[in-house]
């Protein structure tokens, strides 16, 4: 079985955000970064379909070149060659243009899964994996919880408002993964030592045939105004009680 995970480099989510002077980005420069939390889920349902059916597992990245340690990480946990777009050219495209370079990559080769994350954590777009089957015209199910691969078919579960929903689903089609599907492993030491020198192909743009722009332009980015700090009570316990009614009452209006 031939499977692709689309995995994404992101800010740490316990990191400090802050903004360019401009406002236009995030300052990303001495921010932590990780692979996507979703994307372990696909990286680990990968993996296991691999152990369980054979094949190859290849990651896939459209990023800058401090992505590759993303990358790293997901080879290190198992997977077994990368296919990654490095093109300045590509940077400040939209969710749209991203997944129009991941499926020109994907078309190349014959996959029989991609699995991606359900979102990035980042910029929380949710768009991309859809995105991606609707240009490679393959079935594509969202939010996955259970992954079951058969003859040609997949029966995924997905948890809706208060019920699991059970699908098949022919292949080759695309997966959005999240929590509950698997628990990701951490990488081995022998897995870190080997992933420096499993195969990784580097295109662009031009590679690709590509010439894409932006169809959403950002305007903007701003944080929230800051929290006001809270206010600490003092006094008697019963005079306490009280002046946190009045408080609630007459200031936050909750009573
Ligand atoms: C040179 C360059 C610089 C970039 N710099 C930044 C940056 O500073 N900040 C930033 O957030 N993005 C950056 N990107 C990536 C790009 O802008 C985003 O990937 C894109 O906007 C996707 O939107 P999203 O993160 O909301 O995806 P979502 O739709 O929320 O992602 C869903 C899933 O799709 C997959 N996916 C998403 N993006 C990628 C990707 N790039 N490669 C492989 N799989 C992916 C993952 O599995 C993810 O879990 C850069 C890209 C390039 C080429």
């Amino acid at each position: 079985m031939k499977i692709a995970v689309l995995v994404k480099q992101v800010a740490d989510t316990a990191a400090k955000i802050e903004l360019q002077p401009d406002g236009s980005a995030v300052r990303l420069d001495e921010v932590q970064k990780v692979l996507n939390p979703y994307d372990e889920y696909a990286v680990e349902a990968a993996i296991q379909l691999k152990e369980q059916h054979g094949g190859e597992v290849a990651i896939v990245n459209v990023g800058p070149a401090s992505a590759d340690e993303a990358v790293k990480t997901a080879l290190a946990m198992g997977c077994d060659r990368a296919m990654v777009l490095r093109d300045e050219a590509a940077r400040g495209l939209d969710p749209a243009g991203v997944a129009a370079i991941l499926a020109e990559m994907l078309a190349r080769e014959e996959f029989d899964l991609v699995l991606c994350g359900k979102q990035a954590v980042d910029d929380d777009a949710h768009q991309v994996g859809p995105a991606v089957a609707e240009r490679l015209d393959v079935p594509v199910v969202t939010f996955v919880t259970s992954l079951a691969v058969g003859d040609g078919t997949a029966v995924v579960g997905r948890d809706a408002d208060g019920i699991k929903e059970t699908l098949a689903v022919p292949l080759p089609a695309v997966f959005s993964c999240q929590k509950g599907l698997n628990e990701p492993r951490y990488p081995s030491l022998p897995g870190i030592m080997q992933a420096a020198r499993k195969p990784k192909d580097v295109v662009t743009l031009a590679d690709l045939g590509l010439n894409l722009a932006p169809r959403v332009a950002r305007q903007g980015l701003s944080l929230p105004p800051p929290r006001a700090a809270g206010k600490v009570l003092a006094g008697e316990i019963p005079d306490q009680v009280k002046e946190l009614v009045r408080l609630l009452r007459n200031e936050a209006r909750a009573v």
